[in-house]
């Protein structure tokens, strides 16, 4: 597989796939801008090569339509800022094949929004998917797909993905415009080769004792993760909301807790499984139960499986914070993803803290940890600890497409 470090760009054109969805306020402005500064190693190695760069991105969601309130002409001043270079824009990105042509080494040229197109994401506009004609409409649009997908490999000598975040989806620019460039011609950025290689260590590069810990609201979002990992960690924590329908599954009284109701059987069969494969699998035991969902509510520990009606756990106890320290501390391999808590409210914080400070405590003493999904790097940046754990994910979706152990379409595209 062709790299990005082997890879002479001097005189060449890169067309790369960003990740620059990055928020923006009312006024245009961009509120946070880690996806910028994420793909900054990348098109900065290129134009220090002496290559030109084409940098093309999505931002939100505008259906396959022009929208101003999406143009990333907004960013053009921000990306030149920290690139360091005037970055020129091409305010279609279906034709600008002669401002990609007029690119001199060391210059760059920003697209505008791809999901301008439909054709970006290949899905027909404007029709149901129970109309009889879909599947015609359906197969039309993936050949004007595959298209948009030539037009924009046309306009460079080289092909590099770095949008993680995109990683998980067949979309033209970051999984079909690949088979327009042959091996030597197309690879990874290094945001990509990070994330990889991140994913990577959790699921093959694994030095025991692996615990991975799973939070957030529900069971049914993380079980085909929770299935994966099941094979493959010596200790799984399953923490925050999900605890309470592991509590009534197994005949315990939880209150207003949330629940998923048509989840128990699967929360047994969970238990079960943890059994059968000798997995050390942590719940909660005891927790902060609360009298509303609010920062300001009554709070009392309480059995996880013994909680007062009227009353509902929204974080985890002292009891449970303790376990989950032990069946991390030892661990030489971690997996953050999703809190302990409602972690959003300070007086809920507890239980994520405890987590979070024992990943620290590990990774100190050697441990390679892991944290990702949006809401547990939420966390890890609210307590000021991101520089205490080996690695963060900037993909949601395709870190976790990654974990359940599916092929991430952006990465296959690359390796064809
Ligand atoms: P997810 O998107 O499934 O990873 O869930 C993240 C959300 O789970 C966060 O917004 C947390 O506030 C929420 N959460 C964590 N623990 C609880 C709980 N005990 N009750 C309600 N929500 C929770």
């Amino acid at each position: 597989m062709q790299t990005i470090n082997k890879f002479n760009f001097a005189g060449k054109r890169a067309i790369v796939r960003v990740d620059f969805n990055v928020p923006l306020d009312e006024n245009g402005k961009i509120t946070d801008d880690t996806r910028i500064c994420g793909a900054l190693p990348t098109l900065k190695k290129i134009l220090t090569d002496g290559g030109s760069v084409i940098i093309m991105s999505h931002m939100g969601k505008p259906k396959g339509k022009v929208n101003a309130k999406y143009s990333l002409s907004q960013i053009v001043d921000a990306v030149s800022e920290k690139l360091g270079v005037k970055v020129k824009f091409a305010p279609d990105c279906a034709k600008a094949a002669d401002a990609a042509a007029a690119l001199k080494s060391g210059e760059a040229l920003m697209l505008e929004n791809l999901r301008f197109y439909p054709e970006e994401e290949g899905k027909p506009v404007g029709i149901e998917k129970d109309d009889p004609a879909y599947e015609e409409a359906k197969k039309a649009m993936k050949a004007s797909q595959k298209e948009f997908a030539k037009t924009l490999a046309s306009y460079a000598d080289c092909y590099v993905n770095d949008a993680f975040g995109t990683a998980h989806r067949k979309h033209a620019s970051t999984a079909v415009i690949a088979d327009y460039f042959d091996a030597d011609h197309k690879m990874l950025g290094f945001l990509m080769e990070k994330e990889v290689e991140a994913v990577d260590t959790i699921l093959s590069n694994i030095k025991r004792p692996f615990t991975a810990i799973m939070g957030g609201s529900k069971v049914s979002t993380k079980i085909g993760i929770i299935e994966n990992l099941m094979d493959k960690v010596d200790n799984l924590i399953l923490c925050g909301g999900m605890t309470y329908t592991f509590a009534k599954a197994q005949g315990g009284k939880i209150g207003n807790s949330i629940c998923e109701d048509d989840k128990l059987d699967l929360a047994l069969d969970i238990i079960a499984q943890a059994k059968a494969k000798g997995v050390n699998l942590v719940l909660g035991t005891d927790c902060v139960a609360a009298d509303s969902f609010s920062n300001d509510a009554k709070t009392q520990i309480v059995p996880a499986n013994a909680i007062p009606d009227g009353w509902e756990g929204l974080d985890a106890g002292p009891e449970t914070r303790k376990a989950f320290a032990k069946a991390i501390e030892g661990a030489k391999t971690i997996l953050w993803n999703g809190p302990a808590g409602v972690f959003e409210f300070d007086n809920f914080t507890a239980g994520s803290r405890a987590i979070a400070e024992a990943i620290a405590k590990a990774t100190k003493a050697g441990a390679y940890s892991l944290i990702g999904g949006g809401d547990s790097v939420a966390c890890i940046n609210k307590f000021g600890m991101a520089d205490q754990v080996s690695y963060i994910s900037t993909g949601g979706g395709a870190l976790l497409e990654a974990i359940e152990g599916k092929e991430l379409p952006g990465v296959a595209a690359i390796k064809k």
